[in-house]
């Protein structure tokens, strides 16, 4: 096969849409598809760390582009939840230098906007519900649910949680629920103002927590997201919630959480999921990153994080390894990710990250291009 190949990115969250404008800047014919029926802006907030502001750099500025739009929090404070305490205070943007990049919050929704202006629109195909797939070992044939169907020489799952792809591959597996749902919302950051919150803070207690953070650079939006113990018997991924049941769990929180929590209007919540980490990830001509492999729970705001360091890695692989042999550049692949993503996932899913001093270091001042590939 020459060098340069067609290759079907399934999922535009945030590991495909890395995936896909790192391996068109390589050249190649890169079609992304996803089931949603076109971009919509989630309400929800993220958190990047200096180690995916390093590949964000690779896409003409989007670095740059989201330091311009995104707050740059100085310091992660970490506060008792009922009386408010500080537990830690680590340096986030007062050490960039150390780091080599910043740290943003941001809107989802923007980020991904963001993400998808670096990408070629023709090739993003919208509403393409993959439901099948066949690698005869020399292409994969794909089959969606609208009757469409298309032949790629790679097909890279980045297709989440509940990847279609892995299950076909490995076999079915229901996700993990955890016992925790997150509470989600957006309130003006005025609000959150007038009351003299943190710039990015995570209030604990025994059993949750609430993480609390500006939107934007202007701070005009500000989110709130928790950890709580919780039932979840529905079949779906979000449920509307109220202002009521978010009070209702943070009634012993510190007056100035009551306060965030009076001034949300609309409030959802999410089951917390994950899997057990996998041997393989990959089969073939098909090889899977970020939720589709290694899910987590979001303690540690990194599990886009190593979706994006995923899409990095690979890119790197089929670009410096190849694809006449993709045994080889898979295995490279996996072996160069597999331990940090299964370290992050487990001190994510522990809830244990920032809650004391520490140096997070060997997190954020990563960077996924120093690293030697071994294949
Ligand atoms: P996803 O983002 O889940 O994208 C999968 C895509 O695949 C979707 O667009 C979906 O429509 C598409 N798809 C699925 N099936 C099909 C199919 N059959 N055919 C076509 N398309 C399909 N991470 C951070 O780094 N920082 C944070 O601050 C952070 N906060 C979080 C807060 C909460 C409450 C939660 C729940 C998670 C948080 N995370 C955070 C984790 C992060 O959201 C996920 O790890 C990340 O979205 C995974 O990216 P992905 O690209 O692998 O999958």
């Amino acid at each position: 096969m020459s060098r340069k190949a067609r290759i079907g990115i399934v999922g535009a969250g945030m590991g495909g849409l890395v995936a896909a404008g790192l391996l068109q800047r390589e050249g190649h014919d890169v079609v992304l598809y996803d089931q949603a029926p076109g971009f919509s802006r989630l309400g929800a907030g993220i958190q990047f760390g200096p180690n995916v502001m390093k590949v964000l750099a690779r896409l003409d500025g989007l670095d740059q582009s989201l330091e311009a739009i995104s707050c740059l929090p100085d310091y992660w404070v970490s506060r008792n939840g009922h009386d408010g305490t500080v537990l830690a205070e680590i340096p986030l943007n007062a050490e960039r230098q150390r780091y080599g990049a910043p740290y943003i919050t941001i809107h989802r929704g923007d980020l991904q906007q963001a993400m998808l202006d670096r990408i070629d629109p023709e090739r993003v195909k919208w509403g393409a519900r993959l439901v099948n797939f066949d690698d005869d070992g020399a292409s994969v044939s794909l089959e969606f649910a609208d009757g469409r169907t298309d032949k790629v020489d790679v097909l890279v799952a980045a297709d989440g949680i509940n990847s279609v792809i892995r299950e076909k591959l490995f076999g079915y597996e229901a996700p993990v629920y955890t016992g925790w749902i997150a509470h989600r919302a957006i309130i003006p950051g005025a609000v959150a103002q007038s009351l003299g919150a943190d710039v990015n803070a995570k209030w604990w207690s025994h059993d949750r927590h609430i993480v609390c953070y500006y939107l934007d650079k202007a701070k005009s939006e500000f989110y709130l997201v928790t950890g709580e113990p919780a039932e979840w018997t529905s079949a779906s991924g979000q449920l509307p919630s109220t202002r009521e049941a978010f009070k209702a769990s943070f009634a012993d929180y510190h007056p100035m959480v009551q306060g965030y929590i009076d001034a949300a209007e609309t409030v959802t919540k999410w089951p917390l999921k994950t899997r057990e980490p996998l041997s393989r990830w990959h089969a073939g001509r098909v090889v899977l990153l970020g939720d589709a492999c290694h899910p987590m729970k979001p303690h540690m705001a990194q599990g886009a994080a190593m979706a994006v360091e995923d899409a990095a890695v690979l890119a790197r692989c089929l670009s410096e390894i190849g694809f006449d042999d993709l045994e080889r550049s898979f295995s490279a692949y996996y072996d160069c990710r597999k331990a940090r993503a299964t370290r992050v996932q487990t001190i994510s899913n522990a809830n244990t990250w920032l809650r004391q001093p520490e140096d997070p270091y060997w997190c954020y001042g990563d960077n996924v291009y120093d690293i030697e590939l071994t294949s």
